[in-house]
């Protein structure tokens, strides 16, 4: 039997797609190994979003060498974003590798593998780039592929991502995903629901809805729509499936009706994840984010009327194109407004083939960058912590995934073990529990509070009247 080794790297729809991929090589007679040395191929996927995470991937390409040229029969793949962005340069990089697969042709992986096993060389498979055709020509060449769920490739069983659109065309300046995921395209509402089922009855409590701007999400059959707040609708009559949240959020369409259907059904966790990116017009302008401050705010504000209770995170980029001091704090002064659970705060990085690329200077020199990064980092952690001491004294319910990384490694027999949880608005909460508790709800009281997690104890006295902090 063949063994496969897949090393993932990027965002969530990456781990889904190793996920898809895993179950389908699966399906082919594969088997899982845990080391790229005892594995026949070695999958590598991809992100191309910034640089860094492209240097790392040629660095561990550049590791499997050796054993490659000790072995020439160990296949090598790479996969995802970065594979549709540089295709053969990749093999004129690291000429040992075997198969360039783009994210939307990891269907054909399997015959592909069995292409290269029969001697017939190095294969690539890629979807067209977004000049090769008309818009519904590169829209095909950009295949979802969720065919069968592998539980056993989940960092937990019961948690899950679904996709529920792939691509985006929103095209922000600095971002290389319109291209590398092709155009927006919605799955069809009956396939996004039969898959929840398969979750469900796979004893998967949580699904996680993805998409780049998951809320603009929109389905047309004939002349019926379904948008993403009658998706919620319908995916919350799914028996089994206790939690529903989804990323990444659109900010100008975080609308009144998708905000009172998160607020109106209880399976949905009222945590959104809406980056921002800059507090600053005129940064935001340049990144052709299409919407200004005022706008932000007035959405900041529309969640703030109708699901007060909601914890909202951003993604912000420091140090892109002509980010002045003065833009810089409005990024600041825009985390110190709405208090974000949380923020992922990056350093702008150039991306081949991108609108900023062409046009604009990328004049914000390292040091500057990294110091607006650890800036904005330390206002962002400041105001997560004193948020999170807020909730000391409450009780939250958490679904638990497991032992924390610490518990993991110790005596695997032992009674009481530092368990993980994590709450609808997506707080990570530890507590002393056992393994087995690992898959349920349960109600945890807050004793103490870091930046990014909540210590607790479980909440042994069940007093109905506790009012549980929808947190
Ligand atoms: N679709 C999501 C984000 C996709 S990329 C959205 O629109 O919010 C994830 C994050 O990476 C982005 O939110 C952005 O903050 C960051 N990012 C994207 N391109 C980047 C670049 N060229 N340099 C630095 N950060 C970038
Ligand atoms: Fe990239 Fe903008 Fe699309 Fe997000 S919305 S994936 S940042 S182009």
């Amino acid at each position: 039997m063949s063994k496969v080794f897949i090393h993932t790297v990027g965002c969530q729809m990456n781990v889904l797609d190793s996920e898809m991929v895993i179950a389908d090589l699966k399906r082919h007679g594969y088997t899982v190994v845990d080391s790229p040395l005892d594995a026949d191929c070695v999958l590598y996927n991809t992100c191309s979003v910034r640089e860094h995470a492209e240097d790392k991937i040629y660095s561990a390409l550049g590791k499997i060498r050796a054993a490659k040229e000790a072995d020439p029969s160990k296949m090598i793949g790479v996969m995802g974003c970065m594979a549709q962005k540089d295709q053969e340069t990749i093999f004129k990089r690291a000429p040992y590798v075997d198969m360039v697969v783009g994210p939307g042709q990891l269907h054909t992986i399997p015959e592909l593998l069995q292409r290269i096993g029969r001697g017939e060389g190095r294969q690539l498979a890629v979807s067209l780039s977004r000049t090769e055709g008309s818009q519904a020509t590169i829209a095909r060449s950009h295949e979802t592929f969720d065919p069968l769920r592998d539980p056993t490739m989940r960092p937990t069983p019961f948690q899950a991502y679904l996709r529920i659109q792939i691509g985006c065309d929103k095209f922000c300046t600095y971002c290389v995903v319109p291209n590398t995921r092709g155009p927006e395209q919605g799955r069809p509402p009956a396939q996004i629901l039969s898959e929840a089922r398969i979750l469900a009855e796979q004893g998967c409590r949580e699904i996680t809805l993805l998409g780049q701007t998951v809320n603009s999400y929109r389905y047309r059959d004939g002349d019926h729509t379904t948008d993403m707040a009658s998706l919620l609708e319908e995916l919350h009559e799914v028996d089994g499936i206790d939690r529903i949240k989804f990323v990444t959020n659109y900010p100008k369409d975080m609308t009144e009706r998708l905000l009172t259907t998160v607020r109106d059904l209880p399976k949905c966790s009222p945590y959104l994840h809406v980056p921002a990116q800059s507090g600053s017009d005129v940064v935001l302008k340049r990144m052709k984010r299409g919407y200004t401050i005022a706008d932000y705010m007035e959405m900041f504000e529309r969640i703030e009327r109708i699901l007060p209770e909601a914890a909202v995170s951003s993604d912000f980029i420091v140090g892109f194109c002509g980010e002045t001091e003065e833009d810089f704090q409005k990024s600041v002064a825009l985390i110190e407004r709405c208090r974000f659970k949380n923020s992922f705060i990056f350093q702008y990085s150039v991306r081949p083939g991108t609108q900023a690329s062409k046009r604009l200077e990328d004049d914000i020199p390292h040091d500057v960058k990294v110091r607006r990064n650890n800036e904005l980092l330390a206002v962002q952690d400041a105001i997560a912590k004193e948020d999170n001491l807020k909730l000391v004294g409450s009780v939250v319910e958490v679904l638990v995934e497991g032992p924390s990384k610490k518990a993991a490694k110790s005596d695997p027999d032992a009674n009481v073990v530092q368990m993980v949880g994590r709450t609808p608005c997506d707080r990570i909460v530890v507590f002393d529990g056992n393994r087995r508790q690992a898959g349920q709800f349960m109600k945890i009281a807050i004793d103490d509070a870091l930046v990014h997690t909540l210590i607790g104890r479980v909440q042994t006295v069940d007093v109905v009247s506790i009012d549980l902090a929808r947190t």
